[in-house]
């Protein structure tokens, strides 16, 4: 507490532009946690909102329903692509991962297996900051690492990144199956817990593995969905596919909050019973509100009307041929791209409140994670703003290997 430095107050936004109070624009490298996809103030979602506030700005959705929830809901089921599939509703990505974690160990209850109650994790994995959440983040690295005692307890294991990697995960289950529901991963990216990339080989290994154990795939796209690595959602880099999936930071274009949880029918079928003690009880007040169900259908008829993927490819291109040449400095371990994340990997931590400074002297808004510095920009914005940001990247770069 003391010792962050005063936020900017900001008044206004536009495109990838943020506007202080006190007049300046800053160049926003990270989407506001990578959730503007569209930049702010998107027209189309502002309307949208508008005129769904004057319609029915909220209504419980327990025995009542509205049309946006309806809709959107089929939606994100043919985006999402899990076959016949229902979508959960809640307010943020760790509830929509918290929903998803309860799903999983309640399907094996309702099918009659005890005892499987626990998930495969992985190293520097970062799932949310409610308890469940926490507690199957990097249990090392993350922002949690104090509450240990206060989580459960689940099973991290190292990202099986080959052959060796995989049959050792597969050991690792096999040992423990009878305790495990199932696997949860930041498919592509783990992106929180230090913008750190594999490829698609190693999610279909992670997958390949769960399904000889018969495991619940859980895949986690609250960052990675709509878009950000280069496909509308980062499992549609393999054949196969999760069960569950979440969804959230940009579902709205990141206007509004709101996640999903979205079940393959499978795991919904063991919850098709007439014993309420098998019904999935979890709701939270705010449930599919109808502002932001109208947020998010705006935000996915961008994708379907514009050309967004491909803004996304080419985000991706500059940002490779900008921060490529990072890598030869001596205090730079590592530049990676994937999609709309450029990441710059420091030999150290970087002074984060000074780095922050620095990028704000430059008019952008970049706020280095640890020892990554990185950008996630909004997927509309301009080439000159993107090479403006990597530039004032690669000046901090060279400083920092001066200091
Ligand atoms: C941000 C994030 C969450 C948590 O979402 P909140 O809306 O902050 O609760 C969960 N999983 C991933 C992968 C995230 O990036």
């Amino acid at each position: 507490m003391l010792t962050a430095s005063p936020p900017l107050k900001v008044v206004g936004g536009e495109r990838e532009f943020l506007v202080l109070e006190d007049g300046r624009r800053l160049i926003d490298g990270i989407a506001s946690w990578w959730t503007l996809c569209h930049g702010y103030n998107h027209p189309k979602i502002v309307e949208a909102i508008r005129g769904q506030a004057s319609r029915l700005a909220h209504v419980m959705l327990g025995g009542l329903v509205h049309q946006p929830a309806i809709d959107l809901a089929d939606r994100l089921c043919d985006l999402v692509n899990l076959g016949p599939s229902r979508v959960f509703y809640c307010d943020s990505g760790s509830v929509a991962v918290e929903v998803a974690l309860k799903m999983a160990v309640q399907y094996w209850i309702n099918v009659g297996r005890t005892g499987k109650t626990r998930f495969i994790s992985f190293r520097d994995a970062y799932h949310g900051d409610t308890t469940g959440a926490m507690s199957v983040c990097d249990p090392i690295d993350s922002m949690h690492a104090h509450f240990k005692g206060f989580l459960l307890e689940q099973f991290p294991q190292p990202l099986p990144r080959d052959d060796v990697g995989e049959s050792n995960l597969d050991q690792f289950i096999a040992e423990r199956v009878d305790r495990i529901a199932g696997v949860i991963i930041e498919p592509l990216a783990q992106m929180a817990g230090g913008m750190r990339f594999h490829d698609a080989a190693t999610l279909a290994r992670i997958v390949r593995t769960a399904r000889r154990h018969e495991l619940i795939v859980i895949a986690d796209e609250v960052a990675t969905g709509f878009g950000r690595t280069g496909t509308m959602f980062a499992m549609d880099a393999i054949e196969d596919n999760a069960d569950i999936v979440c969804v959230g930071k940009a579902l709205t274009g990141g206007h509004i909050g709101m996640a999903a949880t979205i079940a393959a029918g499978d795991v919904c079928r063991a919850f098709d019973r007439s014993d309420p003690t098998a019904a999935l009880m979890h709701g939270p007040t705010f449930m599919g509100n109808p502002i932001a169900c109208a947020a998010a259908l705006a935000s996915l008829e961008q994708f379907a009307t514009e050309p967004v993927l491909e803004r996304v490819a080419q985000v991706q291109s500059i940002l490779d041929r900008e921060l490529s040449p990072c890598a030869s400095a001596a205090n730079v371990s590592d530049v990676r791209v994937l999609g709309a994340i450029g990441a710059v990997q420091f030999t150290g931590p970087v002074d984060v409140p000074s780095a922050i400074e620095f990028f704000v002297e430059r008019g952008c808004w970049v706020r280095p994670l640890r020892d990554v510095v990185y950008l996630a920009p909004p997927f509309n914005i301009s080439d000159e703003s993107l090479v403006r940001l990597c530039r004032a990247v690669g000046e901090y770069v060279a400083k920092d290997e001066l200091a």
